[in-house]
């Protein structure tokens, strides 16, 4: 299953994939903020934890949403607006990044999520407390290693074929030039 890791790496490949060449602050901040809402669907286990000490209290519902991803995408394409520090995104590619995570964990899960909320919730069972939150994250997270290179392998492929694209492009131009 994908933890924050496995989910950061999806946002940054779906980032390259869109292209995102965004006005932003500076790198760091765009990295930073690109995790954040590549993972900002679990903040119901945070919920969870905090109000009840389960993790599993509201996991995959409201937040693992097509409607979610869209509201979040919306507010946080706007949040530049509160701060220098954050970096200005458009919509599309917040919301893509938030929706990548309900995605991933819709595809690459055997769990389903509540992708129609609110037409149809779904909430995960059982209960996992702080220990067995940290626990996942910190040492369960080797297992999105494949994932992680995948996407790499992905974004190398990418960047290779929008090089040689462009570089074909000047190649006519040039040609076109010298005629
Ligand atoms: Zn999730």
């Amino acid at each position: 299953m994908p933890l924050p890791l496995g989910h950061a790496a999806i946002g940054l490949a779906t980032c390259e994939t869109m292209g995102a060449n965004e006005h932003s602050s500076s790198r760091w901040g765009m990295f930073v903020f690109i995790v954040i809402l590549a993972n900002l669907p679990d903040v119901d286990v945070i919920l969870g934890l905090l109000l009840q000490g389960n993790g599993n209290l509201f996991h995959r519902g409201p937040t693992h949403s097509l409607l979610f991803a869209l509201l979040a995408g919306a507010l946080a394409s706007h949040i530049w607006r509160l701060s220098t520090r954050v970096p200005r995104m458009s919509f599309l590619l917040c919301f893509s990044l938030v929706f990548s995570h309900v995605l991933a964990d819709m595809v690459l899960t055997a769990a389903p999520v509540s992708l129609l909320w609110p037409l149809h919730v779904y909430w995960s069972p059982g209960i996992s407390d702080w220990g067995s939150v940290t626990h996942a994250v910190l040492f369960q997270s080797i297992q999105d290693a494949g994932i992680i290179g995948a996407c790499l392998v992905y974004v190398i492929i990418l960047r290779l074929m929008r090089g040689s694209l462009k570089e074909q492009r000047v190649a006519a131009v040039a040609r076109r030039r010298s005629r």
